[in-house]
């Protein structure tokens, strides 16, 4: 029996269980030479998908409708005529939402669950790890002595960009949706300060009073109304890096906000946007730093881990509801 998880129409606004539909099949899949027989352990879950679920034009192709979903997926080789793969083999890569289904092996990156849990993979050792590492490093030149304010702070990329900046020497405010979040920020995560934006009478107040002598770097994953709050405390040469705007990713109409030239003049202000790809020959150097802190303690991470292939898309709809901390990620 095989399942599928097919794009069944465009979200509208925020995604519905209903954009998404369940095919099952009742057949075995055979192999021919140079394949390969995959069974998913874990689907990723990520923001960025909602873009791709629309027809709007962007760095990566919208899904097409009626066919499968795809996420990063740890899998594991079933069955190999490919020599390149063993059977019990675990491999990660861009994979459909299906319990089962073919690959050729093209794009797959053998994993060792050995080293670290494979779910990792898809965390702090995968995207997620690497799009903080190098939009930090590469958009924000970060300096000991700074301050780093970080939106999406206890979400899986905020919440290693802090540890990172952390690291690095930098004093650091993380943004969150929750006051459990703003604790684990402090207690698990060593941010300097935390700011619940649900339940700040005053963001700009409220950052201007954890960053007395201001922002030197915004990692924005959020957008909106956070991002602007920010705004009003950058320093000279403050470095904006754009990495995400989920707080507009399901508006219908065009969002509502302030002028950022005026901000980005006063202060010779640099704001940037990134994808993680632009870094790619970087991330042989961005994966040996992390797994080198990850293995000296310095970072830590933490997953919601959600149980069973059919939860994948409200997993996925969990996300625009801040249900997750750290990186959100399906067992199947
Ligand atoms: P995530 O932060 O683990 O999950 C999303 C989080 O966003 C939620 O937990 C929620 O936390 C917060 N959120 C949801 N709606 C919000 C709203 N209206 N206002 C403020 N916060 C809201 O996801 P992620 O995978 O780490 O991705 C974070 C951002 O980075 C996303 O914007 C994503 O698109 C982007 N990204 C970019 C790249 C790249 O290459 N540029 C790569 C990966 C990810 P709260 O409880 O705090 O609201």
């Amino acid at each position: 029996m095989i399942k599928t998880i097919v794009l069944n129409n465009r979200p509208e606004g925020k995604p519905t269980v209903s954009n998404f539909e369940f095919v099952t099949e009742d057949k075995q899949l055979t192999i021919n030479e140079g394949e390969i027989l995959l069974e998913a352990a874990y689907v990723s879950v990520d923001p960025y998908l909602r873009g791709r679920m629309s027809d709007a034009k962007s760095y990566i192709p919208s899904f097409e409708l009626n066919k499968p979903v795809q996420s990063g997926v740890i899998a594991k080789v079933i069955a190999s005529k490919n020599n390149n793969f063993n059977q019990g083999d675990f491999v990660s890569g861009m994979l459909n939402w299906q319990t089962q289904q073919v690959s050729n092996g093209e794009g797959l990156l053998k994993i060792d669950g050995t080293k670290a849990p494979l779910s990792t993979y898809l965390g702090i050792l995968g995207m997620t790890g690497l799009t903080a590492y190098l939009g930090l490093n590469e958009i924000g030149k970060p300096k000991a002595g700074e301050t780093i304010v970080v939106s999406g702070a206890a979400g899986a990329v905020g919440s290693v960009v802090g540890q990172i900046a952390k690291i690095l020497g930098l004093t650091v405010i993380g943004i969150a949706g929750t006051d459990e979040k703003i604790e684990m920020l402090k207690t698990k995560f060593g941010f300097d300060a935390g700011i619940n934006y649900n339940t700040s009478k005053n963001i700009t107040a409220d950052i201007k009073k954890a960053a007395p002598n201001g922002v030197d770097i915004y990692f924005d994953n959020v957008g909106g109304p956070i991002s602007d709050a920010v705004l009003f405390n950058i320093n000279r040469f403050a470095r904006l890096i754009i990495c995400g705007a989920i707080s507009v990713y399901n508006n219908t109409e065009l969002p509502k906000s302030i002028s950022v030239q005026p901000f980005l003049v006063k202060n010779s202000a640099l704001m940037q946007g990134f994808i993680v790809s632009n870094y790619a020959e970087k991330f042989p150097e961005a994966m040996k730093q992390i797994s080198t802190w990850l293995a000296e303690e310095k970072l830590t991470y933490t997953e919601t881990v959600v149980n069973g292939f059919d939860n994948i898309p409200t997993a996925f709809i969990d996300l625009f509801e801040g249900k997750n901390k750290g990186k959100m990620i399906v067992k199947i």
